[in-house]
């Protein structure tokens, strides 16, 4: 049986989804070589004022601020101008992180003494002073890019405690314990974020002390464990750093910044920036704020939330907080906090006030926003909103609310869905009456929604090799951090012990909706045994278990799926697509059930049949390989005519299930080896040649094997060599028109002749064509007029150029981007993964170009074929059916060249609808 090739490639939702990272080991390579990140905008070569205060006194910056104050920094800014509880600070420019790199990784020179002005203003402010010995002013020190990237750089708290300031802090706070604690935190973030000391070399620490003094938990430990802690982690420090803890807070505060900076090229923000497909920022502000205290007693704490839910969409305040704790304990996922909507029992008039600044702030952004507070003492203050990440559901659902509520008008309601996250709505979810008999192990938290099938994989390494392997994984950790992001990319889904709703493994997973249970608090995990116990069960790698996103049960054995409804909210987002959409959306369809299933998510015809497909199934391929091993044409027709009656068939099929609606079909295209099985006679030979094992060379011929382009014998010169093929799938696709016609079944057929790049093959071929038609009528005595539309496909680049030449023959057009992005590049589609990721790390390339459309090059022959073909023939019907069709950025394109419409999978068909509204809009708000 013949490989899959090429062009029997489909788009499944996995296939849509699944993009694990490709090459790791390049990524880390660069990761350490390159330092600057190239590609960002032109810079100034000095950047100008590099730090913008926020403050009551003064406040520089503004929302719309963002490419220079990063997104927390601009919003920083925007809470202070509309009166919200915001601890001072100020912001250190993304064009000082391009400097700085400019720079050979050195501070620009100027930006310490602005920095030194700036903490004078936070000090005048704040009636506190830096490193003081007496009431000192301690700082957080966060990243915080244009686009966001949780958790995929470093912050710093409590800046600015030293040895003489920490007992400064005791004596002002009357709070020992808190000083103590917040100094601990500040050596361990600063050990090591700052300096790269292993922070379980911390944890290590804390755990002794922490059974010296019978601690449960951080907050058992007292004053003088605290105390003793703070003496531990410095002797940590200077083991492992070879100097004592920097006693100076500014020269804290500028290896803090200088750290910060050099996160932006760390692995984790790399790797998440590739992933993310985010490119050409400058880099990371810096935001340098007066600490609000969660940690001083059980009247503080700190949350993180959501305006609406992020994983349903519910108009519900939604988050989490933790008592007596600071802001990272909440992100890590180390103490499993308290849901929001308990908080009235702990601070009724907190709440009250976290309500109303929740109401102001989707008032004033009329958008989902993602909050961090703190509350000291029973203070409320805002440390960050943001535009809430979600899963494609929520999006799909806040954005019909905000319709309802009248927040936002339909237009902004389809633009601020991304058009790939409804891939999430079109997936599968747990059938419930499979569900019954299954044994559930344990329930958690539920974090981001789907259903996802797997075998166990303990670590994020183990879950990106057995995911490039092939095998579908759950990865299961006790909770997940930014180091972990390649393996929950590349899992089916993501399992932990510890953690909430706001907990790194949830947040990441909700943004790229991706199937998420958090807090199953009764699993047992040893990732260096590779095994999890719950409940006394015992489970190991081999073992598979399923995860439901939308309930947390966690299941054992496989449980089967079933698709979704697409009623609701989503069946509304559908419609006003089509109500603002331009373009038309077809599919690529080549079975009745793919067309039928296409025709229920809205496409309005069929834009690809690839009819080889259809030669695989049952008895046909030994049919198709009579065919092609036939020496002459009589045997070859033997054969064909074998495989007409199944061909016949299908287009009935097809016919039927898209009634009404056009339905392209593509001649023969690919190579006839491609139905042929591989030989290994020469290996045999070449092995007894070199006396080595054939295994040796086989495994060697493997590793070498490049599939190149087919350039060769396929497409329009296959049928210009066996006319006998053509003419059978001709009669195979009238005689099935006529048979549908004469049962009132109105079928559009329309013929595709692939691969043209003459307008003297495609005229030869189109008057075979036209001759077969005629002929079948005639045979099957049927008078009326047959309107079968005659076409080419434009996949060759001198096709593109002389399209007002095959203009001349063609009806319509199709461009087949696919071979006609491998043509103009000169990439073969098949084996374009061994250089790719590298062109991809190092921004050679700004995406994928066989899965986004490269406008710049590929594009230009489009735009030339459009432009062409329509001068000679003004209806030139003209549509695009490479996998581009169905990517939202491709679809964009489409809309600007003046498309009539765009084919893509079956599942990709309701993506390509909002795709193609959101491309009317935007041409229209310009
Ligand atoms: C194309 O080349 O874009 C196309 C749709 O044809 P295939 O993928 O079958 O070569
Ligand atoms: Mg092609």
């Amino acid at each position: 049986m013949a490989k899959p090739t090429k062009s029997m490639e489909k788009s499944t939702p996995a296939a849509v989804l699944h993009e694990p990272g490709k090459s790791e080991k390049s990524l880390k390579k660069v990761a350490r070589k390159v330092d600057v990140m190239p590609g960002g905008p032109k810079m100034r070569a000095t950047p100008g004022k590099m730090v913008y205060y926020f403050g009551k006194t003064k406040c520089e910056g503004a929302a719309d601020m963002k490419t220079l104050l990063g997104g927390k920094g601009a919003n920083l800014a925007d809470m202070v101008s509309i009166g919200l509880p915001v601890p001072p600070g100020f912001t250190i420019t993304t064009d000082t992180c391009a400097a700085y790199y400019r720079n050979g990784q050195r501070l620009p020179h100027g930006l310490m003494n602005e920095v030194h002005k700036n903490i004078s203003f936070l000090e005048k402010e704040s009636n506190k002073k830096f490193g003081d010995n007496y009431n000192p002013l301690l700082v957080s020190v966060r990243s915080g890019a244009a686009v966001s990237m949780p958790g995929m750089m470093d912050t710093i708290l409590n800046l600015g405690l030293t040895d003489l300031s920490v007992v400064g802090l005791a004596n002002s706070t009357k709070n020992a314990r808190f000083a103590y604690d917040a100094y601990r935190r500040l050596i361990n973030m600063f050990g090591d974020v700052v300096m790269g000391v292993d922070h379980h070399l911390f944890e290590e620490a804390f755990n002794k002390i922490k059974s010296k003094h019978h601690a449960h938990s951080d907050t058992d430990v007292p004053e003088t464990g605290m105390i003793e802690l703070c003496e531990a982690y410095k002797a940590v420090y200077q083991r492992h750093v070879g100097e004592v803890f920097p006693q100076n807070p500014f020269k804290q505060l500028e290896l803090a910044i200088e750290a910060v900076f050099k996160s932006w090229n760390g692995e984790r923000a790399i790797s998440y920036r590739r992933i993310q497909g985010i490119m050409g920022l400058n880099g990371t502000a810096v935001n340098i704020q007066a600490m609000a205290y969660g940690n001083m007693g059980e009247d503080s704490g700190t949350g993180v939330a959501f305006t609406r839910n992020p994983a349903t969409g519910e108009n519900a305040f939604y988050g989490e907080y933790l008592v007596n704790a600071q802001g990272e304990d909440v992100v890590a996922g180390i103490r499993t906090p308290l849901p929001v909507d308990q908080m009235p029992k702990w601070n009724k008039d907190v709440y009250k006030q976290l309500i109303d600044i929740k109401n102001k702030l989707e008032k004033h952004y009329k958008e989902m926003q993602d909050i961090e507070f703190t509350i000291e003492r029973g203070k409320l203050f805002m440390l960050q909103t943001r535009t809430g990440k979600r899963t494609g559901t929520a999006a799909v659902r806040i954005a019909c609310d905000m319709v309802r509520e009248r927040l936002i008008d339909e237009k902004t309601a389809l633009l601020r869905i991304p058009a790939q996250d409804l891939t999430q709505l079109l997936l599968p979810s747990f059938d419930a009456s499979k569900k019954k008999n299954v044994e559930v192990l344990t329930r958690g938290i539920p974090a981001s929604p789907g259903a996802a099938v797997g075998k166990l994989a303990f670590t994020a390494e183990e879950a990106v090799k057995r995911a490039h392997a092939g095998e579908k994984v759950i990865l299961c950790r006790k909770e997940t951090s930014p180091e972990d992001v390649e393996g929950m990319h590349s899992a089916a889904g993501i399992l932990t012990s510890t953690g909430g709703r706001t907990s790194h493994a949830a947040v990441v997973a909700c943004g790229w909706g991706k199937c998420c249970v958090v807090g199953a608090g009764e699993m047992q995990i040893d990732a260096k045994a590779g095994t999890l116990v719950i409940r006394g069960k015992k489970l190991g790698r081999d073992d598979v278990v399923s995860i439901d996103g939308s309930t947390g049960e966690v299941m054992l054995g496989p449980v089967s799926t079933v698709e979704p409804k697409l009623s609701g909210d989503f069946a509304t987002i559908m419609k006003w697509s089509d109500k603002y959409r331009t373009m038309g959306v077809r599919t690529n369809a080549d079975t009745p059930e793919d067309a039928q299933r296409a025709r229920d998510f809205g496409a309005e015809g069929i834009g690809l049949c690839r009819t080889e497909h259809m030669f695989f199934e049952g008895d046909r391929i030994r049919v198709m390989r009579q065919m092609i091993l036939a020496e002459t044409q009589e045997a070859r027709v033997k054969a064909l005519n074998k495989l007409l009656p199944f061909q016949r068939d299908d287009f009935i099929g097809i016919f039927k299930a898209m009634k009404g609606l056009p339905v392209t079909i593509r001649l023969i295209d690919p190579p006839l080896h491609e139905f042929l099985p591989h030989d290994e006679k020469s290996q045999k030979e070449m092995a007894a040649e070199l006396n080595v094992s054939v295994e040796k060379v086989r495994q060697r011929v493997s590793q070498l094997h490049e599939a190149n382009p087919m350039l060769g014998h396929r497409g329009c010169r296959l049928c210009v060599t066996y006319p006998e093929i053509l003419d059978m799938q001709v009669r195979a696709i009238v005689e099935a028109a006529i048979d549908c016609l004469r049962s009132n079944i109105k079928a559009l057929p329309e013929i595709m002749i692939p691969l043209v790049g003459t307008k003297k093959e495609l005229n030869y071929l189109r008057e075979m064509v036209e001759a077969t038609i005629n002929r079948v009528k005639e045979e099957e005595d049927y008078k009326p007029r047959l309107d079968i539309k005659i076409g080419t496909m434009i996949e060759v680049p001198r096709a593109a150029v002389t399209a007002d030449e095959i203009a001349q023959h063609a009806e319509f057009f199709s461009f087949g981007t696919n071979d006609l992005t491998q043509m103009t590049f000169g990439y073969s589609r098949d084996d374009v993964g061994t250089f790719l990721p590298d062109y991809l790390s190092r921004e050679i390339l700004p995406a994928d170009p066989f899965q986004t459309l490269d406008t710049g090059g590929v594009g230009l022959l489009i735009e030339m074929g459009v432009k062409k073909g329509r001068s000679v023939r003004n209806d030139l019907k003209v549509g695009i059916c490479g996998e581009h069709g169905g990517d939202p950025k491709s679809v964009h394109f489409c809309q600007r060249a003046g498309l009539d419409y765009v084919s893509c999978s079956p599942f990709r068909v309701p993506i390509a609808r909002l795709a193609a509204a959101q491309a009317a809009l935007l041409v229209e708000k310009k």
